[in-house]
């Protein structure tokens, strides 16, 4: 037999999934329902992607070696990265995801152009020669060949389509919380673009995020401004983003605005990632961290970890994982980033919580070591541990710093 599995969503994580089955020689299907989606990101990716994911150069916008960190009262810190090969990768959305899902493609990955309405569950999944039923509306090209419906059958479907996956929905994987956030995309002038040439900029404060940060990202010709808040304070995004526009004023003045972009961010994971024989990957399983929001590669890497348990216990698609086979995937998913995920949601609880410690936040990362801690564990997704005199020396100095936030706060 021919294991025959349904990505649905073709964005990192399912393209990155894709790619896996297709090299494997399973039968893959990847639906997208937009080939050109610029989805709504600020495209921020660590250097350990650019490795790991063999991305070519000219797909980066920008690389980032110098951050800065601007706290409430407008305090300034200026991080750079140590080796000359470091960098954040700055990219576009529509060129990062149109790679990743050609390159599935000419491996072999079957890409389909429709948008998926319902996924047909079947009574019984422990029963694998029930298949799933994938309906979808295949996109027409104009008057001609207009859109019209389809449906195809698989054993196993992954739910790879962001916040608003029809395969979570399908097999009633449970809601999470979520934050939105809000960009624009200004042309900038050219002198006012070369500040920003290897610079990113993160604010923090009461005026430009509740619970979040705000940020100026460089892409190639022109910057991403945005911010983000959690569900509850929805409501004031607008006004967070007139507050980031207004810190960043004079850096930014005289641009258009190209594009304006929001997006809901899931907060946690959902309640069930696997169900019967169907997996959710990336932000339709919940997987983008607190603290910095980050899921460009977090929805690869839980895309390509699932795809290569479904290789593995399908011994190359001679058989249908059942649903105990997909649960392997999240074991091995949460031993690994179950410990990142639960110390960045403790940062951003104690570090995002008042104007009092975000100046805290801000004056720490000042300091050499914190710097360090916070730069390779982002680049390069490791967490190294300091030695035990620096270990104490951070300890006190965030303490430290915690203390005096309340003096500089505004
Ligand atoms: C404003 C903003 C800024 C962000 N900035 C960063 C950042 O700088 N760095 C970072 O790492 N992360 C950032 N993120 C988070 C990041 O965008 C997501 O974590 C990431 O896109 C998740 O990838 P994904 O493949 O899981 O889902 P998505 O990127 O959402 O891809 C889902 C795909 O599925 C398709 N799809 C959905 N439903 C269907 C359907 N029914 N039929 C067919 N196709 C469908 C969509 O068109 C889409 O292409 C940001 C998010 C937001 C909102």
């Amino acid at each position: 037999m021919s294991l025959r599995v349904a990505v649905v969503g073709g964005g990192p994580a399912g393209s990155c999934a894709a790619e896996v089955l297709a090299k494997a020689g399973i039968e893959t299907y990847l639906f997208e329902r937009k080939l050109d989606n610029a989805k709504p990101c600020g495209g921020a990716i660590p250097l350990c992607m650019v490795d790991e994911f063999q991305l070519p150069e000219e797909i980066i916008d920008r690389k980032v070696r110098r951050m800065k960190m601007i706290s409430p009262s407008n305090h300034e810190v200026n991080i750079a990265v140590e080796r000359d090969h470091e960098y954040i990768g700055m990219t576009r959305r529509e060129i990062l995801d149109g790679f990743l899902r050609k390159r599935a493609e000419e491996l072999g990955a079957k890409v389909i152009n429709a948008v998926v309405i319902d996924i047909e569950v079947p009574k019984n999944p422990d029963d694998t020669s029930q298949p799933y039923a994938i309906n979808y509306s295949l996109k027409g090209k104009g008057t001609d060949t207009p859109d019209r419906l389809g449906s195809l059958e698989v054993d196993l479907v992954i739910g790879a389509g962001g916040f608003y996956c029809k395969v979570a929905e399908a097999i009633d994987a449970g809601d999470y919380n979520y934050a939105i956030a809000f960009q624009e995309r200004i042309r900038i002038p050219d002198d006012k673009m070369a500040y920003y040439e290897d610079l990113a900029e993160m604010y923090v404060g009461n005026d430009v995020s509740s619970d979040f940060y705000a940020w100026v990202f460089p892409k190639s010709d022109h910057v991403s401004v945005g911010t983000g808040t959690m569900k509850v304070n929805k409501a004031d995004i607008k006004k967070l983003q007139q507050g980031i526009r207004e810190r960043a004023a004079e850096k930014i003045r005289g641009g258009e605005v190209i594009k304006v972009e929001a997006h809901p961010i899931p907060e946690h994971p959902r309640p069930r990632r696997v169900v019967g024989r169907a997996a959710l990957v990336g932000d339709s399983a919940g997987y983008v961290t607190k603290s910095s929001g980050e899921g460009i590669y977090f929805a690869a890497k839980s895309g390509r970890m699932c795809a290569e348990t479904i290789v593995e216990l399908s011994k190359n698609g001679e058989r249908i994982p059942t649903e105990k086979d997909l649960k392997v995937y999240l074991k091995r998913w949460d031993r690994q980033y179950g410990l990142t995920y639960k110390v960045l949601d403790i940062l951003q609880r104690v570090f995002y919580a008042s104007d009092a410690t975000r100046e805290a936040f801000v004056e720490m990362c000042d300091d050499p070591d914190v710097q360090k801690l916070t730069f390779d564990s982002y680049l390069y997704k490791t967490v190294v541990p300091a030695n035990p005199i620096k270990q104490l020396k951070i300890t006190a100095k965030t303490i430290g710093s915690l203390l005096r936030g309340n003096a500089l706060a505004p």
